[in-house]
């Protein structure tokens, strides 16, 4: 399937070219008949599916069929639930839309009200904003709601994990009726389920299966453990499990070299790769792991970022990784294909504020177990479902 067959302008398939890209993601062949058809929708897909695309293109193209805009009075308005998303959102409308006549901007709070007041005033097809900001504006009087066309809410499930239940409301309680509504989110929790009620009547619905958090049939769990124990727990889990195959995750790369000869020191054989390691023994590694030779690897997100190794029996976190969505992609590499899978984390005191915007990210906290002889001294506290990092705050 090419973009041309999805009814797409011209203008806008040539920045597709130009972008690089050949071919429509499967969000992308879904999603955008049923936008272009006016439809609302509700889509379960992840960021790095192209779901950001299968939105903006069909905005793209209605908006570019009808009338320009005017003064502080946006066409469409897409909520996002950070000031790093709503810039990438934006970059992305600017990129697809640069042969079209069309403005966009990314508003965020913690800067200058001045500037986005400004660009409202001369004129914003597309805003792209975080809800306590627009709600601030809105009070202002710097936007005007009565011409939006189209109202998407993306990563609808972060937006409700940061609070932002109540602006959002504020925000849908303003728009007019009867326009096109979109949610997008990694998971359909119930909450999301809840926002999308009172969002939107009638809409498709569909759901695109990539390192969803919510796959169940990943068990995921906690080993409390003070942190100069845990090389000592972990050789104890995989002596007492029986995972075919296990890749563990580390921090830094230091850590994944010092890992291996601990486990070696307790008879248990291990490879790490690292961008410490060379190109060509890091490629050895990998293949000797996937073609089951290696049982288990050690690896920094890093270097494990790029290796295209999934439906693994089970993974492990040696600690917990920052940002949450590294979490959730991690576990995604176990569990494929319908397959039962294990994604274990060692948790000490230290992870605890990784933890917190984990269990946040999913939206529950994760089930916790002690190991017999590997009790913490130091406990780690229940984490509060809705923390958010101070520099992520913006109202
Ligand atoms: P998203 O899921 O929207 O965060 O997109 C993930 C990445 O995929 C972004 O870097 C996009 O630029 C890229 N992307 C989106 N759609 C396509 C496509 N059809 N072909 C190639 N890359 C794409």
């Amino acid at each position: 399937m090419s973009f041309s067959k999805l009814g797409l302008s011209p203008l806008i398939l040539q920045a597709l070219a130009e972008q690089g890209y050949e071919k429509p993601t499967t969000i992308q062949q879904k999603a955008i008949p049923i936008i272009l058809n006016g439809k609302n929708l509700i889509a379960a897909a992840q960021t790095g599916t192209g779901k950001t695309a299968s939105f903006v293109l069909p905005i793209l193209q209605q908006l570019s069929q009808g009338q320009t805009q005017r003064k502080k009075r946006i066409r469409a308005l897409i909520l996002v639930p950070t000031r790093e998303l709503a810039i990438q959102v934006d970059e992305n409308i600017k990129a697809y839309g640069k042969h079209l006549n069309l403005k966009s901007m990314a508003m965020f709070g913690g800067v200058d009200y001045a500037p986005q007041k400004q660009a409202l005033i001369e004129g914003v097809d597309i805003l792209v904003a975080t809800p306590g900001r627009l709600i601030d504006l809105y009070g202002q009087h710097a936007v005007h709601f009565e011409e939006v066309e189209t109202l998407v809410l993306d990563e609808a499930d972060r937006m409700l994990d940061m609070g932002f239940i109540e602006d959002i409301n504020k925000i849908l309680a303003r728009l007019p009726e009867n326009i096109q509504n979109l949610l997008f989110s990694a998971t359909l929790s119930n909450p999301v389920r809840e926002l999308a009620r009172t969002a939107i009547d009638e809409a498709e619905e569909i759901s695109i299966a990539k390192h969803s958090a919510s796959k169940s049939n990943i068990s995921q769990w906690l080993v409390t453990v003070d942190k100069d124990m845990k090389s000592s727990l972990l050789a104890h889990l995989l002596n007492e499990n029986p995972w075919p195959q296990v890749l563990i995750f580390i921090e830094t790369r230091h850590g994944a070299a010092k890992l291996v000869a601990q486990l070696e020191k307790r008879g248990i054989a291990a490879e790490a790769i690292h961008s410490g390691r060379n190109q060509a023994s890091r490629a050895r590694v990998l293949d000797e792991f996937k073609q089951g030779k290696v049982k288990y690897l050690v690896a920094t997100g890093v270097a494990a970022r790029g290796i295209d190794i999934d439906d693994l029996p089970c993974v492990i976190n040696y600690d917990l990784p920052y940002p949450a969505d590294d979490y959730v992609h991690r576990i995604g590499r176990t569990g494929r294909a319908g397959a039962q899978g294990e994604a274990v984390s060692l948790l000490s005191k230290d992870d605890f504020k990784n933890l917190c915007m984990i269990e946040s990210r999913l939206g529950h906290l994760i089930e916790r177990r002690v190991v017999e002889g590997f009790e913490p001294r130091k406990p780690v506290p229940t984490s509060i479902l809705n923390y958010v990092p101070k520099h992520k705050r913006e109202q």
